[in-house]
């Protein structure tokens, strides 16, 4: 065979040139160097992992055609796009191509044009296209064949394609090239299967982590779902996100309701017709429709490397399933959540269906049981008192060994304090002033200020510690109250009804004016600020394994925006998806290094030399123009001169945790109290007004009185809403706004029934 285009720059200097990459990540530049010895390769990687590179590099560097075998049609472009936008000749050849178009790339292909080619493993049964293969191998050289997806031919894994098997042919045609097979899928059966469908036994297996170390995990209840969505979807505005819902008619519903929040949303589920499945995984792709609400059908053939949020809104069947759902997060290596709501109801749906399984042969009966046991895995993940992260790694056979992950809401609410010294005094006054005779359910009321007939009949209303604690909700309080009698400065006198006392331990406390620190409180609620959110907000932890979770959080976030207007801009008019362009990654990195000459802006991680001379001249301009009118310095020196950026985000970590999650409702009421309107509350906390209505209904809802005036419509309106509020009822607010016939909006049909329902107008 003929080799044209031997490539002699080293791989470290073409993963610059052609990809804009300074360093290979972990166990890329081994796979390489045994590819490029010519040995065979099975690469087993997480989903991010830069797998790709380990045969795109290699295609350079041999120069002639590396051939790969892929089984997402619907990725095979994007993948060719990203490719060409790198200077690198490839093509695709699958169904969605006429056959004159077929026989043009095979012509430039037999011309030595094309470096990789991109084929579906059904071409591999075609005669004619074998010949085709045989035909390039004596010509230009065909030097190596990868097969991603790898998985895909064993029946063992979740997505068998039987047309997998023809590889086994094709390997038998070339048994002198090379095969590097890659996927994301560890099971040992599996990849066993792959060794011996493919006669890999005389190569290497390369076998990384899975953990994915720039998602967070974490599981809400579902009880207050809706609002905690709304909220998850506030702090991931204009992101990419994926809410995989239990059945086509949840996700259609959902979606509706999203969309009447005014939020993006289409629904996507197995049941719509192809165009529109077709067209709504475009739109996700290309940024047109950023909250996809599915089934699981959803996410075969999505390979978006800016997804940042991916939600579970009913409980997986499996751990599987839900480990390459969360998956598709992050791909880019970015922090990204993942949120689980669980609640027993959606455990108790699953069982009806497992239940109804056949179960008249021995297999059947098998299946049954098997389906059972992963569901009971998946409940046993959702509840879980210890780190979701190793759970889920020992679930897939890989030890996890650090005490805490930093990236599940177990770990960050076990490693996070408050100064929990102003509530314990109010506590421990409160039982003191009572007479440490009652248990904590009245303590409680009276710490809330609560006017039930027991605590005015025994004149506790009027003690000083009446309502001092009134922006705590009760779960809260007693999870502190726990905390107390656990540290030993409460005690609890059993009895027929127990009642609390001060230990000699709290009153020394008391009386030296100690110092106290808390775990986070768990029971919070539906707040802005559930730990999920927090962790990603800082960057997730441990980044260590997956290079680009050397994030840059401190960058330019209004340059960003323009960069990444200008990016879509770009995109649009070539009609590739925006991170064909670029990746957040790159425009993160612009957007804190202010680069303003082409030297400074090849620097930035992703830009090569195809990507700086088609692009460069358009983005500088942008940034220079920015620059300048903010008079901002370019700070690449200075950037690569400091602590890497891992470190910094360590250190944004350590600030001072909030002090707990309730304290958003405070800051509400405060504004509210100096009589700003919503929309003026919103502003100034940087929330949607739907998060602020919702802190009020939650006020109200724990008995705080709020002045709510200021904020009413002309009493005629009210009026009427009360009326439609008494027609319809008001649990559900749809209703009322239909019988009003359009004529207010949800949010003002919110404040009305918080103001009615405070005032005790029956509604
Ligand atoms: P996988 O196929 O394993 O899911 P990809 O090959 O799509 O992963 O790579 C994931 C992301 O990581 C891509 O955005 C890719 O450009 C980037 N990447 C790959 N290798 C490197 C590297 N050495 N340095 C920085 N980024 C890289
Ligand atoms: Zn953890």
């Amino acid at each position: 065979m003929l080799n044209t285009g031997y490539n002699t720059e080293s791989p470290l200097a073409i993963l610059k040139s052609h990809f804009g990459y300074d360093n290979f990540r972990p166990l890329q530049a081994e796979i390489i160097g045994n590819v490029l010895a010519g040995q065979d390769s099975l690469v087993l990687m997480p989903t991010g992992g830069g797998k790709s590179l380990c045969y795109q590099l290699p295609a350079l560097m041999f120069g002639g055609v590396t051939l790969v075998i892929s089984p997402l049609i619907a990725l095979m472009k994007d993948q060719v796009d990203a490719l060409n936008a790198n200077g690198i000749t490839a093509r695709f050849i699958n169904s969605s191509l006429t056959a004159p178009e077929i026989g043009s790339v095979q012509t430039q292909t037999r011309e030595g044009l094309v470096r990789i080619l991109y084929v579906a493993p059904e071409r591999l049964a075609l005669p004619g296209f074998r010949r085709f293969l045989q035909g390039l191998d004596s010509s230009v050289g065909l030097n190596l064949i990868a097969i991603d997806e790898a998985h895909c031919i064993s029946e063992w894994g979740h997505e068998f394609r039987p047309d997998y098997r023809n590889l086994r042919q094709l390997r038998q045609d070339f048994p002198a090239v090379p095969v590097i097979a890659l996927t994301a899928t560890a099971t040992e059966r599996v990849r066993e299967d792959i060794i011996g469908q493919l006669d890999l036994q005389q190569g290497r297996v390369f076998l990384s982590s899975f953990n994915r170390a720039n998602l967070s995990y974490s599981v809400q209840p579902k009880g207050n779902s809706w609002w905690v969505l709304l909220s998850l979807l506030q702090s991931h505005r204009n992101q990419s996100t994926i809410i995989y819902c239990f059945s086509r008619r949840e996700t259609e519903e959902l979606a509706e309701d999203l969309n009447d929040r005014g939020l993006t949303a289409r629904p996507y589920h197995a049941g719509l017709e192809p165009e529109l499945r077709r067209r709504t995984q475009d739109d996700f792709i290309r940024d047109r429709a950023p909250i996809i609400v599915a089934t699981i059908a959803f996410g075969m053939g999505i390979d978006k490397p800016d997804i940042r949020l991916v939600v579970h809104y009913s409980l997986p069947k499996s751990l599987e399933g839900y480990y390459q759902e969360t998956g598709r997060a992050g791909r880019d290596g970015l922090p990204s959540e993942c949120v689980l709501f669980y609640s027993y109801a959606d455990k108790a749906k699953q069982d009806y269906f497992i239940n109804q399984m056949e179960t008249d042969t021995e297999q059947q009966r098998a299946e049954q049981r098997n389906a059972r046991q992963k569901l009971d895995q998946m409940v046993d993940f959702a509840q879980l008192p210890t780190c979701r992260r190793r759970f889920i790694l020992e679930y897939f056979g890989e030890q996890w060994t650090e005490q805490n992950c930093g990236g599940c809401d177990v770990c960050l609410a076990a490693g996070e304090e408050f100064d929990a010294t102003e509530i314990a005094q109010k506590v421990l006054s409160a039982v003191i002033r009572t007479g440490e005779r009652f248990g904590a359910v009245h303590i409680i009321q009276v710490l809330t200020g609560s006017r039930e007939k027991r605590v005015l009949e025994l004149g506790h209303d009027q003690l000083t510690v009446h309502g001092i604690a009134k922006e705590f909700a009760r779960p809260e309080l007693r999870e502190v109250m726990g905390h107390l009698q656990a540290r030993g400065l409460l005690a609890r006198n059993e009895g027929e009804f127990p009642t609390l006392s001060v230990s000699q331990i709290g009153r020394e406390f008391l009386k030296q004016r100690q110092r106290l620190t808390l775990p986070l409180l768990k029971s919070g609620g539906d707040g802005d600020e559930q730990p999920g959110v927090r962790s990603a907000r800082n960057g997730s932890a441990n980044g260590s394994a997956n290079g680009p979770a050397a994030v840059l959080t401190d960058y330019d976030q209004t340059l960003f925006e323009g960069l990444r207007a200008l990016r879509k801009r770009l995109a649009d008019v070539r009609d590739v998806p925006a991170f064909v362009i670029f990746g957040d990654v790159s425009l993160r990195h612009m957007a804190a290094a202010i680069p303003q000459s082409p030297e400074t802006f090849s620097r930035v991680p992703g830009v090569g030399t195809a990507k700086l001379e088609q692009y460069g001249p358009q983005f500088l301009e942008v940034i220079r123009s920015y620059a300048e009118a903010n008079n901002l310095p370019d700070r690449t020196a200075e950037l690569s001169g400091r602590q890497r950026p891992r470190e910094r985000d360590r250190e944004t970590d350590r600030q001072p945790p909030e002090r707990r999650r309730g304290t958003t409702y405070d800051t509400t009421r405060e504004l509210l109290a100096q009589k700003l309107s919503i929309s003026q509350i919103a502003q100034q906390r940087n929330l949607f007004e739907l998060t602020i209505i919702g802190h009020l209904e939650r006020l109200t809802a724990q008995g705080v009185t709020l002045d709510l005036e200021h904020l009413l419509p002309l009493p005629e309106r009210l009026d009427k809403i009360r009326e439609a509020f008494s027609v319809c009822g008001s649990d559900l607010l749809k209703p009322a706004w239909e019988f009003l016939g359009d004529q207010c909006t949800y949010d003002e049909l919110r404040l009305a029934r918080i103001y009615l329902r405070q005032e005790g107008r029956e509604v």
